[in-house]
């Protein structure tokens, strides 16, 4: 299967989806990569940028591409529409990871409503949380990522610019001395608790956008 993955800003696909990301490489699926700006409201772009190289690297992800947004002022207009539909119909993917609309960040909500316009003709779209999700968030589906956590973990560690960010550092307050950033007890903590809701040991947990349900032939009999 083809996976794309599409995020706001350099790390929100990491956050949100990176161990479900690792696991389909690990099954020998492809995973592309869009992120729609390069994160230049919170750092230099170019660093951000390859950063976000980076990362995907550890991820073993076939393709990164930038959308090239103004970061901070992603709409759910045309523009963001179209610029979406452009990697859809390059990449053609069977399932699109993308950004819940339940979201306190601007360009992540207004990002997951443009997935969804752009995605008419993708019949599985399943939204992701981010540190800035919502109560409102509703885990639907998990994704046992007990295999790939390390992974996940690894990616983050990618985004060297972002530490002093109270995700990357945690409990950790001496994170401007750390070689990398603290990633683990926040993404972890969540992990173990969406883990703990689903019945394994470390879960990512999505929202359904739309999820067309494929019944196999049963083979057993
Ligand atoms: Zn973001």
């Amino acid at each position: 299967m083809k996976i794309l993955a599409v995020g706001a800003h350099p790390d929100d696909i990491e956050l949100g989806c990176g161990g479900t990301l690792a696991l389909f490489k690990n099954k020998g699926h492809e995973v592309y990569l869009l992120v729609l700006t390069s994160g230049e409201a919170s750092g230099d772009p170019r660093v951000r940028e390859k950063e976000c190289a980076e990362s995907a690297g550890t991820l073993c992800a076939d393709k990164l591409f930038f959308g090239n947004l103004p970061d901070t002022m992603i709409t759910d207009g045309i523009e963001t529409i179209m610029t979406i539909e452009h990697f859809i119909n390059e990449i053609k993917p069977d399932i699109i990871f993308a950004h819940s609309y339940k979201d306190c960040h601007q360009d992540h909500r207004n990002s997951g409503m443009a997935v969804l316009s752009a995605a008419r003709n993708v019949n599985k779209v399943l939204l992701y949380e981010s540190p800035a999700a919502l109560k409102d968030f509703i885990p639907q589906l998990f994704v046992d990522v007990t295999l790939t956590f390390d992974i996940k973990l690894e990616a983050l560690k990618a985004f060297g610019s972002q530490v002093s960010k109270v995700y990357f550092r945690g409990n950790n307050i001496d994170y401007k001395r750390a070689k990398f950033p603290q990633v683990s007890n926040a993404a972890e903590g969540l992990a173990r608790y969406r883990g703990f809701q689903a019945g394994v040991n470390l879960a990512e947990a999505f929202e359904v956008g739309k999820f067309l349900l494929e019944i196999e032939d049963n083979i057993s009999q």
